[in-house]
């Protein structure tokens, strides 16, 4: 089965690509010629999943999964939540969401968070929704290299270091992103 992950990040397309079982081939935006950026208007997880789902299977025609990913910060009430990629400007760049994260949470002594993925599956004419969380704190500074976005600040409960620090296969066991693949592996596999 050929199955679209409709994403230009490379890691995660790395990620997926570990768990997901061999019969079922991944093509990402690249490899079915899609290099543009598809728009995330909506106000929700769910709602962007959907909307970047939707566009490659309607302009694709492919089977295809989106995920849209949040980083909720307990005493920010959330934030940056929905807005995790553009929290420090439409530039996206992570390296400057961190260091915003970083100086708003300065004086706080709370320093709970959760990632919370959203993926849409367009199947046959069928639209599934699945979703992961992930709990854990963002540490006072960077730590570690591996993995993407906000991975050098967020350690898993449980854990003592981030997911920048821990090998690809732990931050898959245990990542939202993780946990709602595996939830779409059952559905696919069932
Ligand atoms: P999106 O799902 O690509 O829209 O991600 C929203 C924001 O969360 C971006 O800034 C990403 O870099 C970040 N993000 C998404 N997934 C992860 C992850 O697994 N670890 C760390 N940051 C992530």
């Amino acid at each position: 089965m050929e199955l679209v992950f409709a994403t230009h990040n490379q890691n995660k397309v790395k990620e997926v690509q570990l768990l997901i079982p061999a019969n079922i081939k991944i093509l990402s935006l690249t490899d079915i010629g899609c290099h543009e950026e598809i728009p995330e208007t909506a106000t929700t997880l769910e709602g962007n999943a959907k909307i970047k789902a939707d566009f490659v299977t309607k302009n694709y025609g492919y089977n295809c999964f989106a995920d849209d990913t949040g980083l909720l910060v307990d005493s920010l009430n959330g934030a940056p939540g929905v807005f995790s990629a553009r929290y420090a400007g439409e530039q996206k760049n992570s390296n400057d969401n961190i260091d915003k994260l970083l100086k708003e949470l300065e004086n706080k002594k709370n320093r709970n968070a959760a990632f919370t993925t959203c993926i849409a599956l367009n199947i046959n004419s069928n639209q599934i929704i699945f979703n992961g969380t992930a709990t854990g704190e963002i540490t006072k500074d960077r730590q570690g290299i591996e993995g993407f976005g906000y991975d050098p600040i967020f350690k898993p409960t449980g854990y003592s270091k981030t997911f920048a620090e821990l090998p690809i296969e732990v931050k898959n066991k245990i990542s939202h992103r993780g946990k709602a693949i595996q939830q779409l592996i059952s559905y696919l596999t069932k």
